[in-house]
């Protein structure tokens, strides 16, 4: 009976004994905070090669678009310019309107009001080009005959470039202080029409370049206005800067 009881309990404190000194890893389970299985123990050795160099991010396509209006050059005048410095330039818009310093189309239309149609050819033409140049951000130079200060029309609500373009050039050039266009009230001579805004002017279809190129291609699209009355030299300085400064701000 001694015998018996004695290998009962033995045979009792193996058993708790063996349970209790039971790993996870004995269990087949994993402990907590194992480290995953491709830890470093088992990671080949590093070797002396140098780093991969990182891919340069791809360079953003800035298009500028010049002479929508034919009495409104001096964008058109420093195209040249432009092109050279990296931009890629499409313009006159309105090849008649520049020969003729003229604003509208030789059929007496505002090409900046052609834009939701599909029966101006100056528009399709534009239109053309786009598809086959897509922008990743657009300026269309323009100039305001009976503008007091410069100012911005950009169409892209989310974006602060056009006010980042303002406070690096403000200094410099004079900015409407109240800007409107259409039923836009802008200030410190930014417009950014709302999507709201954006969203009544495609139902009227009666948009331009500027708005166009937003809408087509989600890319922000600014309007460049400078007052007319500025000498010429000025004016071509002005959309030169606001050019450079865009592409500068743009490359950050
Ligand atoms: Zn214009």
């Amino acid at each position: 009976m001694k015998t018996a009881l004695f290998v009962v309990l033995a045979i009792t404190l193996l058993v708790v004994a063996c349970s209790g000194s039971r790993t996870p890893a004995d269990r087949g389970e994993l402990p907590e905070n194992a480290p995953p299985a491709n830890n470093a123990a088992c990671a080949p050795a590093p070797t002396n090669e140098p780093e991969p160099e990182p891919e340069p991010a791809p360079k953003k396509r800035i298009v500028v678009t010049t002479g929508v209006h034919g009495n409104e050059p001096s964008g058109y005048l420093i195209q040249d310019q432009l092109a050279e410095l990296g931009f890629t330039v499409h313009g006159p818009c309105n090849p008649w309107g520049i020969d003729n310093n003229n604003r509208h189309l030789e059929d007496g239309r505002d090409l900046n009001r052609m834009f939701g149609r599909t029966d101006c050819p100056e528009a399709e033409a534009v239109k053309e080009w786009l598809k086959e140049n897509p922008p990743d951000f657009l300026l269309d130079l323009h100039e305001d005959p009976d503008g007091t200060g410069a100012y911005l029309i950009q169409h892209g609500p989310d974006d602060e470039i056009g006010r980042k373009i303002i406070d690096a050039l403000k200094d410099q050039y004079d900015f409407d202080p109240a800007p409107k266009y259409l039923m836009v009230q802008g200030e410190d001579g930014l417009l950014k029409p709302t999507l709201p805004v954006l969203r009544v002017m495609a139902l009227g279809k009666i948009y331009g370049l500027g708005y166009y190129a937003w809408a087509s291609f989600g890319c922000t699209a600014i309007v460049v206005e400078c007052p007319g009355s500025w000498p010429e030299e000025k004016r071509k300085a002005y959309q030169l800067a606001v050019c450079t400064t865009a592409k500068r701000l743009l490359e950050e």
